[in-house]
């Protein structure tokens, strides 16, 4: 089975195709950070515009790298949601027409069972049940996962998303948006506890997390440091300054996920964590997570878990992780491919309520 998976739920339009039998055959990806970059952020009528323009030519190009030909094609994949409105139905009204003119059924996708099954993409494939670990730039969530499309939502941030705080303090010093990866860079460069930083929830007997305290804490070090150098808000700050700082965020969200992925496992008895979204690329959440311990009893014994992450280019925003969710609804029959015609999407869309899809299918 062939399938072609379109994403276009925010700032990246990705193309991707994914046969069952070989696996990931093609996958293009356009990023408009840079046209974003000078916003600060991601304007949604140029997002929407954007995609557009690059649907087709990206289409082209990813049936080119496949060797294919549209009618070799057995489904199209794409995103209904969540995200940007315009951004989703530029890419859902471009998956139906296309559905329509080659006379193939369609399936929309939930954008964050994407994230999620991302990392069965990489080499070393996780084995069901695991917990999925799901950081990204709109969401932190747990989840317990037990098969394709038997999803159970575990915890979540009660405000910002972990990527979002990487986004919010990178841009309170000074970073381009999205500020996440850069300010991991300069977090290595940073002296750990020159600044210490609040982990909010650390200690909550839940799975609940809060990451929007943590830009506050950042603006008011910041403040603190600005009046003791005599810098004016517009001056920036010394280089070993900003790392330290960059270091001291990115330890305290590091602690706080790190804590909650432990008492995840602990929760539901799995020993595998599975790490999806955007931030799963940073360098330090993934020196942490790899060499993860749990016990289960005060005095019992170290229980090592092993930890899967997608490969780096699958964990943001991308084609592939559509075009795999699709492929593996359809392979284990979670859910039924449709005809093309209706698009409407959701941009606002719990992955609880395809759980329910599933049963009623079921
Ligand atoms: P969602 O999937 O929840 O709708 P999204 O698609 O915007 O959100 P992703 O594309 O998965 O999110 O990830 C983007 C986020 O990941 C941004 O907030 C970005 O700053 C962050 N990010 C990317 N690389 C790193 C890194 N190395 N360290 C920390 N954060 C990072
Ligand atoms: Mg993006
Ligand atoms: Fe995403």
């Amino acid at each position: 089975m062939i399938v072609l998976g379109i994403e276009s739920s925010c700032d990246e339009t990705g193309i991707a195709i994914y046969d069952t039998e070989k696996g990931l055959i093609a996958n293009q990806l356009h990023t408009q950070m840079a046209m974003h970059a000078e916003y600060g952020g991601v304007v949604p009528e140029l997002a929407s515009r954007d995609h557009i323009r690059r649907l087709v030519p990206l289409t082209q190009a990813a049936l080119q790298e496949s060797g294919l030909q549209y009618s070799d094609l057995d489904a199209i994949a794409y995103t209904q949601g969540p995200g940007l409105g315009g951004a989703l139905l530029a890419g859902s009204a471009y998956a139906n027409a296309l559905a329509f003119a080659l006379d193939k059924p369609v399936l929309p996708i939930h954008h964050l069972e994407g994230h999620l099954l991302s990392p069965l993409l990489a080499d070393e494939v996780p084995e069901f049940p695991f917990v999925a670990l799901l950081v990204s730039g709109g969401h932190t969530q747990f989840m317990a996962v037990r098969d394709f499309g038997d999803y159970e939502l575990l915890g979540e941030t009660v405000d910002d998303a972990a990527g979002e705080a990487f986004d919010k303090t990178g841009k309170l010093i000074g970073l381009p948006y999205p500020a996440g990866a850069i300010l991991s860079q300069y977090a290595k460069l940073g002296q750990p506890e020159t600044f210490s930083f609040p982990r909010p929830m650390l200690h909550s007997p839940d799975l609940q997390m809060s990451f929007s305290g943590l830009k506050t804490a950042v603006l008011t070090a910041v403040e603190k440091t600005r009046a003791e150098l005599n810098l004016s808000p517009t001056d920036t700050l010394p280089e070993q300054t900003r790392n330290d700082i960059c270091r001291a965020f990115q330890d305290a969200v590091v602690d706080v996920l790190v804590a909650k992925a432990k008492r995840a496992l602990l929760q539901t008895g799995f020993r595998c964590l599975v790490v999806a979204g955007g931030v799963g690329a940073n360098w330090k959440l993934r020196e942490e997570l790899a060499n993860l311990t749990v016990q289960s009893t005060p005095k019992g014994q170290l229980e090592r878990v092993q930890t899967y992450f997608p490969p780096l280019p699958l964990c943001t925003d991308n084609g592939a992780m559509i075009a795999f969710a699709g492929a593996m609804r359809l392979q284990h029959k979670v859910a039924q491919a449709q005809r093309a015609g209706a698009f409407d999407v959701k941009p606002r869309w719990s992955l609880r309520e395809i759980v329910r899809e599933n049963v009623q299918a079921a």
